[in-house]
């Protein structure tokens, strides 16, 4: 049982430096989906999920396979978990079983940084609670990129429920960490005054026209019902405020973007038609994230793809 965090693990955006962002936005650049390196011959990865994932879980799985590793699925129902077993002793045991990388999403933050520390094998937090998901941050940095051509001076709003996204947490460290302006919108419940303290230049704004207004890219983000915990919100009155039209959408740049981290509910955060829109983001950053996540996976092993 060692204590360190091991070495290639992904934990979070916040303590990631621009240049190894780029980094890893440069290696997803290389790797080429359709003629993927075998960087992964031999490598065993375990997928260990506690929560719901389609997206992440399966573009992981792609992404490992396609480099040659043997993925093992683990899901909290049907395994030990389900038997009390802790996650360290879950942990330990797919060590033992010769896990060379373990990829982990967690209702509870902190839950990939507890693995990283005590097993000797690279953890990527593949989504923790209502702390990070920094795989989809690359993903996103990494979808804008191929837009903008740059991140610096990009002009983001996120619009919802800011305060329960993992997402949103990693995407305004990752924004604000490569100089971009980002603005966050939503009501006090979902945008607490206190947001602010996240990252330097953070700006808040309770009308969705006013954060649209001149951006370039709109990330809009899913209510997250399952960690309102008796929070009272209108969902009536949400969509009535904050909902992304395509009449709030011609407020924002012509060329602007709408990015979602899915799964999306059309009629609540966002419109049908927005969703299906020229502009629309949304499938492309599920196509983004398998070649984001082989460049993860290949950083985990040292090997920058
Ligand atoms: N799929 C994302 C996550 O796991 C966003 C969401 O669930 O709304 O955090």
């Amino acid at each position: 049982m060692t204590m360190n965090a091991a070495r290639g693990s992904l934990l979070g955006i916040e303590h990631l430096s621009p240049d190894e962002i780029f980094r890893v936005l440069k290696s997803a650049r290389r790797m080429n989906p359709l003629k993927p390196p075998p960087l992964l011959r031999g490598k065993r990865v375990f997928l260990l999920f506690y929560e719901a994932s389609t997206r992440t879980r399966s573009s992981f799985e792609v992404a490992a396979k396609s480099m040659g590793a043997m993925t093992t699925l683990v899901l909290s129902s049907g395994s030990s978990i389900e038997k009390g077993e802790s996650l360290l002793d879950t942990g330990y045991t797919l060590q033992a079983v010769g896990a060379d990388m373990i990829v982990v999403r967690h209702p509870h933050a902190g839950a990939p940084a507890l693995m990283a520390k005590y097993l000797d094998v690279p953890v990527i937090n593949a989504g923790d609670g209502m702390h990070e998901h920094p795989t989809q941050a690359l993903l996103d940095g990494y979808t804008i990129l191929r837009h903008k051509k740059t991140i610096k001076g990009v002009q983001v709003a996120i619009v919802g429920d800011i305060y329960h996204s993992r997402v949103a947490r990693s995407a305004i460290y990752l924004l604000t960490k490569l100089g971009a302006k980002v603005t966050l919108c939503g009501p006090p419940e979902f945008v607490p005054d206190l947001a602010t303290s996240l990252a330097p230049g953070l700006r808040i704004t309770r009308t969705v026209e006013d954060a649209i207004r001149g951006a370039d890219v709109i990330m809009t983000l899913r209510v997250q019902k399952e960690r309102l915990a008796g929070m009272k919100v209108s969902l009536q009155d949400y969509v009535a405020r904050y909902q992304i039209t395509l009449a709030r959408l011609k407020l924002a740049r012509k060329d602007a973007i709408v990015m979602h981290p899915g799964p999306i509910i059309r009629g609540l955060e966002l419109t049908w038609e927005v969703a299906d829109c020229p502009q629309s983001a949304i499938v492309e950053e599920v196509k983004n994230g398998v070649p984001v996540r082989m460049a993860v996976m290949a950083r985990a092993i040292g090997r920058a793809g």
